[in-house]
């Protein structure tokens, strides 16, 4: 319990330096497992082939700016080529299959992911920038759990809906970004082929090998061809897969300008739509809350993955009472994280997916600032190559700053503080966004009078970023259209009648 005796005790109290407490030897995992080809081609019709234009583009690692890769830019020719074989295969033996078939080679996938597991971890840590640590507990492992999952849906339809006939869409265009690149094509293809579609999907440019490997999973897996298509390209590609008439489906996850976009480009035409978009997600911490166990849910929720996740808890709202204690606490903690090598797994911030991104991040901290917030930012060392940014905590921050309305996906958390429910749910609520929030509270009856009110997709309350399979994921307003995860993930890809 915290009284305000103890509060003001610990305000007093001198500040350990957590700098020279302790230090790690640095525990670097092999890059050989990842096993990375030197090009990499389109997957269509179930066979790697070469683009029709024969342009390639690399994927870097950008914690070292070198090259990993070239990887084949899919134009409109070999969108169409896609979009025709998963149609085959939809109207070929994807189609004819026996739902219970379908499941096992979903199954399969699955295991074959765990057996690719190492692979698939280093893999994903070069391409993206993230640190191994969470590629490794995180990524992949949910990745294959999502296949299981829904391996144990497809026949089961008639109980899912019951007194409902459940028929596929059709053939599914699916467009991924960068942040979870393995795991947001499982939530992609995993519903899709448990349902009985058939999918062409298209990786981020930054991140494309970690859904290449997965389409050698899908081969040697020996699915039929078409099934699932892998085309690879930037924007471009993306855009001639959302405006290709064989399509019946658009599921995308990305930005929401992109998302706007892809609305547009498809009004009229029939195509049926999921969106995952942004977010500017709000933790809110009330005085009664476990002050500790809080300031290292909000650590995980912003700084986790460079803060390149939708749900990325942003805004930090802070009871007055306690802002200065929580203050204190959450930049001693940041004292301790380490930034670095994404491969060392003692490593909590990897590297910025981009340079574009990384120029982003720097414009917001600079925007934070000439807006009169303060800013603060441990003390370490970057490394002298590599797109780094050291975490950063704005406070003074008013509701109308850029830092604390827009979209960053970085490192960045911007605190404002609170009096009572009413403030903070009105505060909270004031974005164009209603992606995920977080409330940390001792009291059930708070927490859910919190929890209803708030506008957003998920809320955790006393932890953050938990996500699982079976519970389904989406945002209100502007983060987007439909929910994946779930049973709700599986019925946007079913006619229901
Ligand atoms: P993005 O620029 O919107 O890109 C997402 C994907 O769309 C990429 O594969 C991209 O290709 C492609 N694309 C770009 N322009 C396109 C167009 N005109 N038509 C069709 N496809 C197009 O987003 P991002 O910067 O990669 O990812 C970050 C965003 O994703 C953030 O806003 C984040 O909040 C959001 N996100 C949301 C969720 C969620 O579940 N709500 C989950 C993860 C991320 P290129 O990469 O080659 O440009
Ligand atoms: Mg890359």
């Amino acid at each position: 319990m915290k009284t305000k005796k103890s509060l003001a005790k610990e305000e007093a109290a001198p500040r350990l330096n957590f700098k020279t407490s302790w230090t790690y030897q640095p525990a670097l995992e092999s890059t050989a497992p990842a096993r990375i080809a030197g090009r990499y081609e389109l997957f269509i019709g179930g066979k790697f082939v070469a683009p029709a234009g024969g342009k390639y583009f690399p994927t870097i690692n950008p914690a070292t700016e070198s090259k990993l890769s070239e990887v084949a830019e899919a134009g409109e020719k070999d969108v169409d080529q896609a979009v025709r074989a998963a149609r085959a295969a939809k109207e070929g033996a994807w189609g004819r299959m026996p739902a219970k078939e379908r499941g096992k080679y979903l199954f399969r996938i699955a295991r074959m992911i765990q057996e690719r597991s190492r692979e698939l971890v280093v893999t994903e840590t070069l391409d993206g920038g993230k640190p191994i640590r969470e590629s490794r507990m995180v990524d992949i492992p949910l990745a294959a759990n999502h296949f299981f999952y829904y391996a144990g849906w497809a026949d089961k339809l008639e109980y899912a809906f019951p007194a409902r006939r459940a028929r596929p869409v059709g053939v599914a265009g699916q467009i991924i970004p960068w942040n979870f690149p393995l795991l947001m094509a499982a939530w992609k293809i995993a519903p899709a082929l448990a349902a009985g579609n058939t999918v062409v999907l298209k990786p981020a440019e930054t991140t494309p090998l970690s859904a290449l490997k997965l389409a050698e999973i899908i081969q040697e897996a020996d699915l039929p061809p078409g099934v699932v298509n892998v085309i690879t390209g930037a924007g471009a590609t993306g855009a001639a897969l959302v405006a290709h008439p064989g399509i019946d489906k658009v599921a995308f996850t990305g930005s929401t300008e992109v998302g706007k976009n892809i609305q547009k480009a498809i009004a009229g035409s029939g195509k049926r739509c999921t969106l995952e978009l942004g977010g500017k997600s709000a933790h809110i911490i009330f005085e009664d809350a476990a002050l500790d166990q809080a300031v290292e849910g909000i650590v995980d929720g912003i700084f986790f993955n460079q803060g390149h996740v939708c749900c990325a808890g942003s805004r930090l709202f802070v009871q007055e009472s306690v802002a200065k204690q929580v203050i204190r606490r959450l930049r001693d903690r940041m004292e301790t994280l380490i930034v670095g090598d994404p491969l060392d797994k003692n490593t909590d911030i990897g590297a910025i997916n981009s340079k574009p991104q990384l120029e982003k991040i720097e414009s917001y901290v600079k925007a934070g600032l000439a807006e009169g917030a303060s800013c603060y930012q441990p003390e370490c060392a970057l490394p002298k190559k590599g797109y780094f940014h050291r975490p950063v905590l704005f406070t003074d921050v008013a509701q109308s700053h850029r830092v604390s309305q827009e979209e960053i996906f970085g490192p960045v958390l911007a605190i404002q503080t609170f009096r009572t429910i009413e403030e903070v749910v009105e505060k909270a609520n004031n974005t164009p966004y209603g992606l995920a929030g977080g409330v940390w509270s001792d009291k059930g009856a708070k927490v859910f009078s919190v929890t209803s009110q708030l506008r957003a997709g998920v809320v955790w309350a006393n932890t953050y970023n938990k996500f699982d399979p079976t519970s389904p994921f989406g945002g209100y307003k502007e983060s987007g259209l439909g929910r994946e995860g779930g049973l709700h993930g599986l019925a946007p890809y079913l006619e229901l009648s």
